[in-house]
């Protein structure tokens, strides 16, 4: 097999912890901006980044603010450096502090220049990048359990309901549940406490659902699996791994966030949702996996904190846990770095030489066509690749190239199952 190293952008050096986890990704963003994690880590009063982990696990409680203003204040700063020189608060002259673009109070600048001088770059994205900085406020409401708002029962047949619009169409009662947490406390506190004015209405609204939408961008990516690979959970109960569940993923889950499946197959034959991952977040979810099927028309969310292929060797192999029907990896991110494919590498062998129905997502297209590339040297039979119909609807900016064009969760998929077949080997033309 030929090594999956490829061209492959080597922007940073992987860190010797686990390869699942966001070390390197964390330190990473200092090599856009010099310092950048400490100041991170500054403002959230932690020392390094196993103090950061351990606090997103929830084992110490080491984000403790005084108030609100304080923690919204904290966040911000974490987004602090010149968007022209990278230079940090730290770094400016005595008396100096760093303006904000004043178009989407998202961005900053040491000096008018820097500002004159990066415009060129930052008007391309400064549109965009208001609606990151209003979105990165208002996602404060899944913490407070203010989103995600009710959906309904689809009316649809899944097969028919092919994008977002289709999705919206029959949310009859959208407007009510989008006005109740308008009308809110949480948002109250929210622009109460915050360095910006609260933008009109209508811009909140439509920031509720694309907050909303990243949440279910999930849910309904599973679902669009289970279809793509012709599954039909009214036959038998399905098994859906989530390979590499990360701590965003898993931090405040609950119990019924995948509800939205038994929507868009009511009266199924019951659903098993298995988180799997090192960074999986200890809470309500955690419990181990079935292994004989539960409920029927329901979905049930367990746990396996740990590596895939380990969780294949301790668990599903001694049939402590169903196997699975489908397997799932939101941004698996191995195109990255090569130490990222070798940890992945365990994984995807499992997955191909079981004949395991997988599906991945990407942020992007440069994303989507380097792991192609890597699955493809893996001899892996790709079956279909290309844009999500469900992706988020939630631009997220790359924190540290503010300028880069923002990206959107689950864009792009990769529908792959087996090993590649062998080609024919008689020469084409051949017959006259
Ligand atoms: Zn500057
Ligand atoms: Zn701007």
């Amino acid at each position: 097999m030929a090594s999956p190293t490829l061209a492959l952008p080597q922007s940073f050096t992987p860190g010797t912890d686990s390869v699942f986890s966001d070390l390197s990704g964390f330190y990473s963003l200092d090599s856009n901006v010099p310092g950048l994690s400490k100041v991170i880590l500054d403002k959230l009063n932690m020392k390094d980044y196993g103090d950061y982990r351990a606090a997103v696990e929830g084992k110490i409680k080491g984000i403790s603010f005084r108030n609100y203003k304080e923690m919204f204040q904290r966040l911000e700063d974490t987004f602090k450096f010149c968007t022209g020189c990278n230079k940090l608060p730290k770094h400016l002259t005595e008396g100096n502090t760093l303006k904000r673009c004043v178009k989407c109070l998202n961005v900053y600048y040491c000096t008018k220049d820097c500002q004159t001088q990066d415009w060129p770059q930052h008007k391309k994205v400064c549109k965009t990048l208001r609606l990151v900085a209003v979105d990165r406020l208002v996602e404060w409401l899944m913490f407070t359990g203010d989103l995600p708002f009710p959906t309904e029962k689809w009316s649809m047949s899944p097969a028919d309901v092919k994008s977002w619009d289709d999705w919206l169409s029959m949310q009859v009662d959208l407007a009510k549940h989008l006005d109740k947490v308008m009308s809110g406390s949480s948002m109250a506190t929210l622009w109460k406490n915050v360095s910006r004015p609260k933008p009109d209405d209508e811009d909140l609204r439509k920031s509720l659902w694309r907050i909303q939408s990243e949440f279910l961008s999930r849910v309904l990516t599973v679902g669009t699996a289970i279809q793509r690979f012709g599954l039909d959970p009214y036959v038998k109960p399905l098994t859906v791994h989530l390979a590499g569940a990360s701590h965003s993923e898993t931090m405040g889950a609950r119990l019924t966030d995948y509800d939205e499946l038994s929507h868009m197959f009511p009266g199924h034959q019951g659903i098993e949702v298995v988180m799997v991952g090192p960074e999986v977040v200890d809470g309500p979810i955690t419990r181990p996996p079935l292994r004989a099927f539960g409920p029927k028309q329901r979905v049930y969310i367990s746990t396996y904190k740990g590596l895939y292929h380990q969780f294949w060797e301790d668990v599903v192999e001694k049939e402590e846990a169903a196997k699975p029907d489908l397997v799932i990896t939101f941004h698996p991110g191995f195109h990255a770095n090569q130490g990222l494919v070798e940890g992945w590498l365990p994984t995807l062998l499992l997955l191909r030489d079981y004949n395991i129905p997988s599906f991945l997502t990407m942020f992007s297209e440069m994303e989507l066509k380097y792991s192609l590339q890597i699955l493809l040297e893996l001899e892996m039979h790709i079956r279909e690749s290309g844009l999500n119909p469900f992706a988020s609807q939630k631009p997220e900016q790359v924190q540290s190239s503010p300028n880069k064009p923002p990206v959107y969760c689950n864009s792009y998929y990769i529908c792959l199952q087996g090993l590649l077949p062998q080609e024919d080997s008689h020469t084409p033309g051949a017959e006259s």
